[in-house]
């Protein structure tokens, strides 16, 4: 099974860190990949030094637009962290695309996110209907599956009607720790998947067990199935 942590996860109690160091704390865990979560515009202007990419040299990386709506220069400054970074996927979410245009990059692959941000600032799920009608009019065929957004529009059968439509193409999923019991977690898709986790954790203690827990499911897939 491979699994990852997004450095989303240091908001809250983290909220101070840095970013580069953010990723160093990441680096030593037993993990394959790494989310960097630039959440903030401003974020994008943060240089990741060079120690940093040392430090993080082993892990796959997958890179988060920020939570605005994307300009051209937005989308240009997350293409140009990627490229740096070495990402193997930008994460995005289908409605702050303003021009689908821009995504049309060749040598980076953006990854579309189940998420709805408007125009509640709430972030909340698509309903699957919703989110495959949208899809097809955006040039990009890699999705990230967030569990708890498919949960919050439909519940485990929303989950259900992600992985029948878009399975191969399905690059990752985000879940928190709330999820790894869901009984949809025990499908064998999900030992195949990287699975990333996000959702604050209140230190470091609680990280590395989140990770541990969710090693834990490929072992309860392997009893069930
Ligand atoms: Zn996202």
């Amino acid at each position: 099974m491979l699994l990852g942590v997004s450095t989303g996860v240091f908001y809250g109690t983290y909220e101070q860190t840095a970013m580069n160091e953010k990723i160093r704390q990441l680096a030593d865990l037993p993990i394959d990949f790494i989310e960097i979560l630039f959440a903030e515009p401003n974020a994008l202007e943060i240089e990741i030094t060079q120690e940093t990419i040392d430090a993080i040299k082993g892990k796959r990386i997958l890179v988060h637009t920020p939570f605005y709506q994307y300009t051209k220069e937005i989308i240009q400054k997350t293409i140009a962290q990627a490229k740096r970074l070495g990402a193997e996927h930008i994460v995005i979410h289908p409605d702050y695309i303003i021009d689908v245009n821009i995504l049309k990059e060749r040598d980076v692959i953006f990854a579309l996110e189940n998420i709805k941000s408007f125009p509640s600032t709430l972030l909340c799920g698509f309903h699957f209907e919703n989110f495959a009608a949208l899809v097809d009019q955006i040039p990009v065929s890699i999705i990230v599956l967030d569990i708890g957004h498919a949960i919050q529009s439909g519940g485990e059968e929303e989950v259900i009607k992600y992985l029948d439509a878009y399975n191969q193409n399905i690059a990752a999923c985000h879940v928190k720790k709330e999820q790894f019991t869901l009984s949809c977690m025990k499908l064998p898709f999900f030992s195949k998947i990287p699975l990333i986790l996000e959702g604050r954790c209140k230190n470091r203690e609680e990280l590395i067990n989140s990770i541990e827990e969710m090693k834990n499911i490929s072992v309860k897939q392997r009893n069930n199935f």
